[in-house]
């Protein structure tokens, strides 16, 4: 057992035995620990515990709950090494991103901490003389989450934070590939006063148990989920006959533009930074490359050269920019995707490989078109493919011609076209002449297929409160 992972974990981790759980690090396929799966009933005590404290944490000032979150910020940062370690050996990615990770899921508990003390009513001028009205808003009670193994810890703060600073509590059902960072995150926000009821880590063997009894339970006033579009659409269902409220970050299928005009250099380095974070395994990846024909030939060159100079190898290793993919169904799938492009007419340009275990080759297929089955689908691994254009409308209306709409991205030097581009496309999110955007400061969500509902921003505690109105009559 590794250090680290002992110190912020020991109390957690349990033996090997039919109510444990083993978490695999994708590097090596070796065991890094067990967590329990808790019964249905372990979890409906949790809910009930949880309803309790809420009600407590509720009463709170909001400085009092802001001081907590900040006291867990600050906690976050003195064990970011820790904690990055921890990502890496659960999740795969290079330690240095997982580092930035840490960072950015700390972000938002700053920023939560601070709006915490933001939650505005309103006073509205009235239409009856001896009436005055107001609004006034709410905690929505006791949330919970589930969330996905790609950003361990950011998707849990991202929800958390906004939850526990309007006033809620918040039951989080991370993925069971990577529970870890989520028991680690929860434990140093006990360590800064949090009452442990509050945020609450739950696994089974089978997310369907924790889903069902999330979204039927009659205690929870609101599911927050970040994953697939497929398992988004299960749960929006189940979620019906109880009416509750929820958020939805789904999947994605990032268009990434490159105009005639665009700084090339500029472009390849933000098409290198979307495409192959995180392997590849990221909602806002870019999955699709747009380039204008006229340097179509020197986009792909470039952008050859730069992904030839990508380190693969375990991320614990020094100098290692792409990790291992989180498993062996994950890689298959990402292989398949590259065979049947090629038997579709793709040119395989740089990698295409699979490698030992988990990791694979970053990819770059030229010559591609529309009609293949890698531009409709979430790819979730490192191809990029690349199209040409040549008319701006066919260009903007097979950038839109998606079930998602998550984040896009295009580089031009042209300010008239850019609001126009920016204006015409259907995603929550486009990245001008950035291939990298998300921040705790500006809405992060999607539209059609991709969600609803917005983390981060003045808008991310919105979604943990309730505004009532209040109409004071007699005056
Ligand atoms: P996933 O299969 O949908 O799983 C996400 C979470 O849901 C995991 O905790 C999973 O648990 C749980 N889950 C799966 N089936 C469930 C069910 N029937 N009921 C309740 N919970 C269930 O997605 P993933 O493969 O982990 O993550 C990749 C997907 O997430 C991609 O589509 C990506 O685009 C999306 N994503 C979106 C955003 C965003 O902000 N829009 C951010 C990151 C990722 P187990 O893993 O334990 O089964």
């Amino acid at each position: 057992m590794d250090q680290i992972v002992n110190k912020l974990l020991l109390s957690k981790l349990c033996t090997e035995g039919d109510n444990s759980i083993a978490v695999y690090n994708p590097a090596d396929d070796s065991v890094i620990g067990y967590i329990p799966s808790l019964s249905s009933s372990e979890i409906y005590q949790k809910i009930e515990q949880s309803k309790a404290a809420q009600q407590k944490w509720q009463g709170k000032t909001a400085s009092e709950r802001s001081a907590v979150l900040q006291r867990w910020y600050q906690l976050v940062l003195e064990n970011a090494d820790d904690l990055a370690r921890i990502m890496t050996m659960e999740q795969g990615k290079p330690l240095a991103e997982a580092k930035g990770e840490v960072m950015y899921g700390a972000s938002f508990i700053q920023w939560f901490a601070e709006e915490a003390k933001r939650t505005y009513g309103e006073t509205i001028p009235t239409p009856v003389a001896s009436r005055r009205l107001m609004t006034i808003k709410q905690p929505v009670g006791v949330t919970a989450a589930i969330t996905p193994w790609n950003f361990p810890i950011a998707m849990i703060t991202r929800k958390a934070a906004p939850a526990l600073a309007a006033g809620c509590s918040c039951l989080v059902k991370p993925a069971n590939q990577t529970p870890l960072s989520a028991y680690a995150i929860a434990e140093l926000a006990y360590q800064a006063g949090l009452p442990q009821e509050l945020l609450v880590v739950i696994n089974n063997h089978s997310s369907v148990v924790v889903g069902d009894i999330f979204c039927n339970h009659e205690d929870i006033k609101k599911l927050s989920f970040t994953g697939s579009t497929e398992v988004g659409r299960t749960l929006i269902k189940l979620t019906a006959d109880t009416v509750k409220r929820t958020s939805m970050e789904l999947g994605g299928n990032a268009p990434f533009i490159v105009f005639e005009d665009a700084d090339l250099d500029a472009a390849v380095a933000g098409a290198v930074a979307s495409k192959f974070r995180n392997a590849g395994q990221t909602c806002v990846c870019a999955n699709r490359f747009y380039v204008h024909d006229s340097i179509y030939d020197q986009f792909v060159d470039k952008f050859i050269t730069a992904v030839s100079h990508l380190k693969i190898g375990n991320g614990l290793d020094e100098g290692v920019s792409i990790g291992p993919l989180i498993d062996k169904k994950s890689k298959t799938n990402v292989l398949h995707l590259i065979d049947q492009a090629r038997a579709q007419g793709a040119q395989l340009r740089f990698g295409g490989e699979s490698l030992a275990g988990c990791f694979m080759q970053p990819t770059i297929l030229s010559e591609v078109t529309q009609d293949m089955s890698i531009v409709s689908q979430e790819i979730f691994g490192p191809i990029a493919p690349v199209l040409r254009f040549n008319d701006v409308d066919d260009l903007i209306e097979k950038a839109n011609d998606t079930i998602y709409g998550l984040a896009s991205y295009f580089y031009t030097q042209d300010l008239n076209r850019a609001f126009k581009v920016a204006e015409a496309l259907e995603y929550g999110m486009v990245g001008i002449n950035e291939g990298i955007i998300s921040t705790e400061v500006a809405p992060f969500g999607g539209v059609k297929q991709s969600g609803f509902g917005r983390e981060g921003a003045k808008q991310g505690i919105e979604e943990y409160l309730s505004t009532k109105y209040l109409c004071i009559g007699g005056m």
